[in-house]
């Protein structure tokens, strides 16, 4: 609980700019912060590359936040600037295989650990060295095994070292907006998050046409829930930049909305100094004042449960394509335990995913793979539950069927063709529910099996996950519908993202660039819907579409349509 929010707004002070800044200019900047956004804590940066500010100015600048009522942490980015260590890696993280390089970290985390009751470390805690000692060091483990192995260890070394300076300090981890990349350079989450006595979430999405990484706008979502699941109760919060935008000031906005729609209990801002005198601020304000307002009323985040096994990598960022699609995710470590589990091929690391699969499709639940999944797991099972194959054959289209409840029908994108792999299977063994059709074929998008007392759907994803955005909303609906099991979807074209809370609360956002109708869909057991800000009852009608499809079990359901701005988001109370 903050000053002003439910939620704490913090900021990070980076070394370079304590170390410049008079405490004239900081006091200045604390007012521009109280003008448009007061702050409730601060993170103040002693250490990163070749800055290092003296105790003396710490303790004078930590006096000043203090004196302002802000309470104020120490911050430590692990790069490094070490004479005679320059290394050939990717941003100047440290080589941990290097005693020197260990023994001057745990001395930089002492420094900062006798400053502050609470330290985190800015997400640069990997290494990507690939130096004679690491190669050596490695031997013949893979490099995630080795950077496992050694990140852990390191890890243990530096706590010790922080509890030896201060025996009261709070260590904090910061993960980054990569989590499929975390095994790669050491982030191992499984063993630091019992080793750190809590963990922080990066949730900056970057422009995904024009930056290195792929990220959607849902990331800031989904991730903050997936180490919510990691480390229940001890995830810190959220932690957003304005980089990487290409210079779009909302973007950065809807990064601290949908962290704060994830429940974070804290919205870090990166950082103090780029935000002062800047235009960031005046525009956060009033819509975090709106969202404050939503998310009190707003339950526990809930979703389709995704399984992202830990040290996991498979289709990068697929599930922030389908969230953008429309669909709620939970993501966790743990095979989930609701009644509809999503698999990407991500959850083939588990060796035993397809025995945890099989049970709970058996014993009467849903689920849905990715064909990434199928073909990951081609021999390991799988074939059991469904005679859907791969062929490596790609095939491209604009226009599909779809076939919700056994009445075909025909639809177009209008758009550009989407490329898939064209999966094969066995006539009325499996049932194509969409299919994308060529001149005289067609391939399925949406394959579904029957098994023991449940159902298994095989989803297709486009070999561009971007070509999502190009499905027609009638084959979205239905793929969301698939998902939303007994649960509330909605049928719109893409780019607009459903959120869902535990007291039969639902948040709908459109991330697209012109106004668009959204249909809800509510299951039977609800008889109203109400804007939870206006508490207006929005008009309900009977779906055409309601009837029985072969053995699977009836919905019925009520339609809403809504009409919503691009931009824009609307918050609704069921019951
Ligand atoms: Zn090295």
């Amino acid at each position: 609980m903050g000053k002003q929010f439910e939620f704490k707004m913090a900021a990070y002070l980076f070394a370079s700019g304590i170390e410049k800044a008079s405490l004239d200019e900081l006091r200045r900047g604390i007012e521009f912060f109280e003008k448009y956004c007061p702050l409730d804590k601060v993170y103040i940066e002693p250490y990163r590359s070749n800055v290092e500010v003296s105790a003396e100015k710490i303790r004078a600048v930590k006096a000043l936040f203090e004196e302002y009522g802000i309470e104020a942490a120490g911050g430590i980015t692990t790069t490094i600037q070490m004479q005679g260590h320059e290394k050939n890696s990717i941003f100047d993280t440290f080589c941990y295989s290097e005693a020197p390089c260990r023994e001057r970290l745990a001395e930089i985390m002492k420094r900062t650990a006798a400053l502050f009751d609470e330290v985190i470390l800015d997400d640069f805690y990997f290494t990507a060295c690939r130096c004679e000692h690491c190669i050596k060091a490695k031997g013949a483990k893979t490099w995630a095994d080795y950077k496992l192995g050694l990140m852990e260890d390191v890890s243990r070394t530096l706590v010790k070292a922080a509890r030896e300076a201060n025996p009261k300090v709070k260590l904090i981890i910061k993960y980054p907006n990569w989590y499929e990349s975390y095994q790669e350079t050491g982030y191992n989450p499984e063993k630091q998050k019992d080793i750190f006595d809590g963990i922080y979430t990066g949730t900056e999405t970057r422009n995904p046409k024009y930056e290195q990484q792929h990220l959607q706008r849902y990331l800031s979502y989904s991730i903050i829930r997936y180490l919510e699941n990691v480390s229940p109760g001890r995830n810190g919060g959220g932690w957003i930049d304005p980089f990487g935008l290409s210079d779009d000031i909302s973007g950065w906005v809807e990064q601290a909305e949908f962290t704060l729609f994830a429940k974070a209990r804290e919205m870090m801002l990166f950082n103090f100094f780029v935000m002062i005198d800047s235009g960031f601020l005046p525009p956060l304000t009033p819509r975090l004042s709106r969202l404050n307002s939503i998310i009190k009323k707003c339950g526990n985040p809930r979703g389709v449960s995704l399984y992202e096994p830990y040290n996991a990598d498979g289709e990068d960022q697929v599930v922030n394509y389908l969230g953008m699609t429309g669909i709620p995710f939970e993501p966790s470590p743990d095979f989930g335990q609701g009644k509809m589990v999503f698999l990407p091929a991500s959850a083939a690391k588990d060796k035993d995913v397809i025995q945890k699969l099989e049970d709970h499709v058996r014993r009467g639940n849903t689920a849905v793979i990715t064909a990434g999944f199928l073909k990951e797991c081609i021999d390991r099972g799988i074939k059991d539950m469904t005679s859907v194959r791969p062929t490596g054959r790609i095939v491209s289209g604009n226009e599909y069927w779809v076939e919700p409840y056994g009445e075909r029908r025909l639809v177009s994108s209008g758009g550009e063709k989407i490329m898939i792999e064209a999966l094969d299977y066995k006539t009325n063994a499996s049932w194509c529910e969409i299919a994308m059709m060529t001149g005289y074929n067609s391939f399925p998008l949406l394959v579904h099996d029957y098994y023991g007392k449940g159902h298994l759907y095989t989803l297709n994803i486009p070999n561009d996950f971007g070509d999502l955005y190009s499905l027609p909303k009638e084959v979205t609906g239905l793929i969301n519908r698939v998902f939303a099991d007994t649960n509330p979807f909605i049928k719109s074209s893409p780019r607009i993202c459903m959120f869902m809370y535990d007291n039969d609360v639902i948040g709908i956002y459109s991330q697209k660039q012109y106004a668009d109708d959204v249909e809800i869909f509510l299951p039977e057991k609800y008889s109203t819907l109400r804007d939870l800000e206006t508490d207006t009852e929005i008009p309900l009608a009977a779906d055409s579409a309601n009837r029985k499809h072969y053995g699977k079990p009836v919905v019925s359901y009520k339609t809403a349509r809504i009409y919503l701005p691009g931009g824009t988001y609307r918050f609704f109370k069921l019951t």
